[in-house]
């Protein structure tokens, strides 16, 4: 009997629980990745699910997966389809019984998963889910998820208190083969893509895959232990160096929150640790404290009145103002520039990202959720809590404690492109 590991948002070999699991098994392993139609369809937003940015990104992961498992003596078989369908098609083609995979946080992934576990329960097959994509899994934390603090601080706080992050899983020596055919990807344009330029402007050529997101750490940490200085330098809106840039191979599962967190350590055992590295846990922190917000309120984060119970006045979807926030087009130049490098590139710094925000729902008075359907379509980083949940948080019906906090984008302006660089870059 073969067992299927269904890769998704965990394009890995190294630290992948769902792939070391199913190594446990002591059968033979097919991995496998289904392209689904389900990735690029429109949604009610009039949005894609996923852009070309971010397609680019998948199909070069993808190829860079199979190499690491032909490495190990397997492949990766990529087919598409729904996975329903493409998980019920492979387990008989190779007489699987159980399919491992990452467990999910989103609504929608959610119930893509539960599709899955009940067609191929009527088959006698077996999904075993493990966490994989967390800092900290759930039960790592010493507190049940209805009592994790609606408030940031008071989640670091207790968390703190008794921290542990887990050791990587042990790397894969080989796989017990079945021979997986060679590698067939689409290309872009067989998804609905026209071919995309990289854009000089860009802040990094952003490459996907876990050979280039492990190089990215090298890059950070010990080539140019750029990390000792983050916290000063977090805040930057031009080239490649102000920040880690390690979200979208996060995003993407490429590599896992656990590697960057043990190398850090690594790193400050032979460099030294300083607030800046600090901060860098601190950010992946919000990161685990989103996924958990998501576990905690799966469907809220989605509504347009987020968190509040009660039904607020919140302003509706306005095409035209919308339109001209999306292109770059207001009559803010910060804001204008901040759109435009999104468009070009997929990326838009952590200071960008929060201004946008907040324009378009305080001074734009437009409905929030539009402008997260749009970074979802756009984001080379996308992930699902991350952006929902910072969107409605700047939106101000999700975890800000502070009420009413509007961004100043000129005030912003002056500070962090005080010399105008980044607005002569992008207008
Ligand atoms: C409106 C809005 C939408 C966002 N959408 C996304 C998204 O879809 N995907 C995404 O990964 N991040 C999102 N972020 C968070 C943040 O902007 C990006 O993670 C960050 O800009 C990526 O650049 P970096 O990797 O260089 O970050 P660094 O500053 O180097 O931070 C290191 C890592 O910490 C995590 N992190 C940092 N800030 C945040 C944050 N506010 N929330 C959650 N995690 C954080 C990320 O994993 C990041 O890679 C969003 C923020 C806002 C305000």
């Amino acid at each position: 009997m073969a067992v299927i590991v269904w890769f998704k948002n965990d394009l890995r070999v190294r630290d992948n629980a769902a792939l070391f699991e199913a190594i446990q098994c002591h059968e033979p392993v097919i991995p496998l990745y289904c392209l689904s139609p389900d990735q690029f369809e429109l949604t009610s937003f009039g949005f894609r699910k996923t852009g070309v940015f971010r397609a680019k990104f998948l199909l070069e992961s993808l190829e860079d997966l199979d190499t690491q498992l032909r490495g190990l003596g397997s492949g990766l078989l990529v087919r598409q389809g729904l996975p329903a369908e493409v998980l019920e098609e492979v387990a008989k083609e190779y007489g699987a019984a159980k399919v491992y995979t990452s467990s999910e946080i989103g609504f929608e992934e959610i119930e893509q998963m539960t599709l899955v576990s009940e067609r191929l329960k009527v088959l006698n097959i077996e999904v075993i889910t493990t966490e994989n994509n967390a800092l900290l899994n759930l039960e790592d934390y010493a507190l049940p998820i209805h009592q994790v603090p609606d408030v940031f601080t008071d989640f670091r706080h207790l968390v703190e208190k008794n921290w542990a992050v887990r050791a990587e899983c042990p790397m894969p020596e080989q796989l017990l083969g079945i021979e997986i055919p060679e590698l067939a990807l689409p290309e872009l344009s067989d998804l609905g893509f026209d071919k995309v330029e990289s854009d000089k402007r860009s802040v990094l050529e952003f490459r996907g895959g876990a050979s280039e997101g492990l190089k990215r750490i090298t890059y950070y940490f010990e080539e140019t232990k750029l990390v000792s200085s983050y916290k000063l330098t977090r805040n930057g809106m031009v080239g490649g160096d102000y920040s880690s840039k390690f979200s979208a191979w996060l995003a993407m599962g490429c590599i896992s929150a656990r590697t960057i967190y043990h190398e850090l350590i690594a790193y400050e055992r032979k460099h030294g640790s300083n607030e800046s590295t600090y901060w860098l846990v601190f950010e992946l922190l919000w990161r685990a404290y989103f996924q958990l917000m998501m576990r905690k309120y799966p469907r809220q984060f989605f509504l347009k009145k987020g968190l509040n119970r009660f039904l607020m006045s919140l302003p509706a979807h306005n095409k035209k103002v919308f339109e001209n926030w999306m292109n770059g087009e207001t009559d803010n130049a910060f804001i204008n520039a901040n759109m435009r490098e999104l468009k070009h590139t997929g990326f838009m710094s952590n200071r960008g990202r929060q201004n946008v925000a907040s324009f378009l729902c305080h001074h734009l008075e437009s409905d929030w959720r539009y402008g997260a359907a749009y970074f979802e379509e756009m984001l080379i980083d996308y992930d699902v809590s991350s952006n929902w949940c910072n969107w409605a948080y700047l939106a101000g019906v999700g975890n800000d404690p502070i009420k009413n906090r509007v961004f100043n984008p000129d005030k912003q302006a002056k500070q962090y492109d005080g010399e105008g660089e980044f607005r002569k870059r992008w207008l």
